[in-house]
């Protein structure tokens, strides 16, 4: 019997690409059918940006009831969206809470003067997509993941390809609305009486209050991007400039609107420069390139080609630009499909790419739990330039997976206005700026060990990396699986002005603490020590 299974398990492991296709894809299809069936009906029929005052009003009035219950029944506090709607990789236990509904999903304002756009906290990044890029517009910092919500980047974090000019989704906040525990509603801005709620509110996951409203600010753009593909050999190469394109060495430098780069093994990475540009001539329209067709060679395979080719250059619409990862998510997709980038696949089946984050989830056993973390990596971290060729000989020595992302990032010092970040150490400063140049390393795929069937240990593996982490005064992303112990976490974040904003907001008692939020709802340590064998 147990041997059956294992080799059931074998045979599924071995076969997860036909798996995938002839069962995960449809099925994920149709859920994203009734979802797309299900959005396009609340746009049609429900979308009233007029009645904002009042669904705030009906959410101040759920917690005010909620908080006449006697205080043995009274559960901590948060959103009631399933948690497998959430891009995040953990299953944060809402059946433990009193759960509020937050049904709010209009675009509210559009103030070209201000440069500022308002929404409501689950207007998704597919939804600002389509509705800023044919008026002109992109938000200054995004998500290439269309599920994305405003408010749940804005209350975790989000960094893009534009993060080297502006900095984090954090940044480009003008002023939040949130309903604190005790059902009143505040306006919550850089300037006024609650500015020390402003900076904690991001990297705090709803801990602090909930979200009714944001603005966001916005940038002009054209209509294409010009890409220019670099290839380079060499780490020090590569990393040397990236430091030099970012501006992490010179704040006067001139610096491309997006910068990334992908990078292939330790000595080979290509750089993708981009510039906001109009196509006129014939020449150029030859370049035009929609690289987020469903047909199209997956972005990164794409990217990659470049390493054999030569320095290249294209002109790609601007929203196929946004949106260039979407259907491979990033390179995720491949572990799950492994022929998915073949072009027989692309083009009969590639318009059911990519399998829907939110199914994913919806489907997760506690078995694929736990081959999330033991069996495969994902990590977005937050790290300065200046351990860019450390943190991916780290990465491979830990992790040993290819490609590796690569987003350069300002953290700005704002000296005791930081939140749970801490200012750039001197020597991550960029000289006579005041940001410290930084970069989003993104480690997703299956560990080397794995594929080659070898002892891995995910948890001794992720411990080591989250120690690099903090000593390089870098940071996790909260939205992944961390291994920290809680003073390890306070450590990496300093929860100072946090825990200050938990008492003077009254938010100690209602809503669970930071740690005990993104900390996985399983045993990280149990479930990887078992599975290293
Ligand atoms: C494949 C993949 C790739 C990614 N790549 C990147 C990347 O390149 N760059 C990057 O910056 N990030 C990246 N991320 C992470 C992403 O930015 C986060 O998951 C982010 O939190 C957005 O997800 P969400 O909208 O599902 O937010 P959620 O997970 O729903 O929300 C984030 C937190 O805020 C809370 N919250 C949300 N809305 C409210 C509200 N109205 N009131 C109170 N609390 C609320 C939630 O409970 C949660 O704790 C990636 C994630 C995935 C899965």
């Amino acid at each position: 019997m147990f041997l059956n299974k294992n080799r059931i398990i074998r045979f599924l492991e071995d076969n997860r690409g036909l798996v995938v296709v002839l069962f995960c894809l449809p099925a994920s299809f149709l859920f994203d059918l009734c979802f797309r069936i299900q959005n396009a009906i609340r746009r049609r029929f429900c979308s009233a940006p007029h009645k904002h005052e009042e669904r705030v009003d009906a959410i101040c009035n759920q917690v005010k009831k909620r908080n006449k219950l006697p205080s043995f029944l009274k559960k901590p506090l948060c959103t009631s969206r399933p948690n497998w709607l959430s891009l995040s990789t953990t299953f944060f236990q809402k059946n433990k809470c009193d759960k509020i509904s937050i049904p709010l999903y209009d675009i509210l304002h559009l103030d070209e003067q201000r440069m500022v756009v308002k929404v409501e906290p689950m207007v998704s990044v597919g939804d600002m997509v389509s509705y800023l890029v044919p008026r002109g517009y992109t938000l200054a910092v995004t998500l290439e993941i269309g599920d994305a919500t405003c408010g749940g980047l804005a209350l975790a974090v989000g960094m893009t390809t534009y993060s080297h000019k502006v900095g984090l989704y954090q940044e480009a906040v003008e002023s939040f609305d949130i309903v604190l525990s005790d059902g009143s509603l505040i306006h919550v801005t850089r300037n006024n009486e609650h500015k020390d709620l402003f900076y904690c509110l991001p990297w705090s996951h709803g801990t602090l209050g909930f979200l009714v409203a944001l603005e966001l600010k916005i940038i002009p753009v054209k209509p294409y991007v010009h890409m220019r593909y670099i290839p380079v050999k060499g780490q020090k190469a590569y990393c040397d400039k990236l430091r030099k394109l970012s501006g992490a060495l010179d704040k006067e430098a001139l610096m491309p609107d997006y910068l990334e780069a992908t990078v292939y093994s330790r000595e080979e990475a290509v750089i993708m420069v981009g510039n906001f540009a109009d196509v006129k001539s014939t020449n150029d329209k030859k370049l035009i390139n929609h690289v987020a067709r469903w047909y199209k060679p997956w972005f990164y395979k794409h990217v990659e080609n470049f390493l054999h080719l030569g320095e290249g250059e294209e002109f790609i619409p601007l929203g196929d630009y946004l949106l260039r990862h979407n259907r491979s998510i990033f390179w995720v997709v491949e572990s799950m499909i492994p022929f998915g980038n073949h072009p027989v696949f692309r083009y009969f089946l590639g318009w059911l790419c990519p399998p829907k984050p939110a199914f994913l989830k919806f489907s997760t056993t506690p078995g694929i739990r736990a081959m999330t973390f033991t069996k495969q990596v994902f990590q977005d971290i937050v790290l300065p330039m200046t351990v860019l060729e450390k943190s991916i000989d780290v990465a491979e020595s830990l992790f040993d997976t290819y490609p590796v992302l690569i987003y350069p990032c300002r953290i700005y010092n704002h000296g005791e206005h930081m939140g749970q970040l801490r200012p750039p150490r001197p020597d991550q400063m960029c000289p006579n700026g005041n940001y410290g140049m930084f970069y989003d390393l993104g480690v997703y795929g299956v560990p080397g060990k794995v594929k080659r069937r070898e002892r891995y240990d995910a948890v001794e593996a992720m411990r080591a990396m989250e120690k690099f982490i903090r000593d390089s005064g870098g940071y996790s992303f909260l939205y992944a699986d961390i291994f920290m112990t809680s003073e390890e976490f306070n450590e990496m974040f300093d929860l100072t002005l946090y825990n200050q904003c938990r008492e003077k907001y009254k938010a100690e008692d209602a809503f669970p603490h930071l740690y005990e939020k993104v900390r996985p709802e399983v045993d990280v340590f149990a479930i990887g020590k078992a599975h290293a064998n």
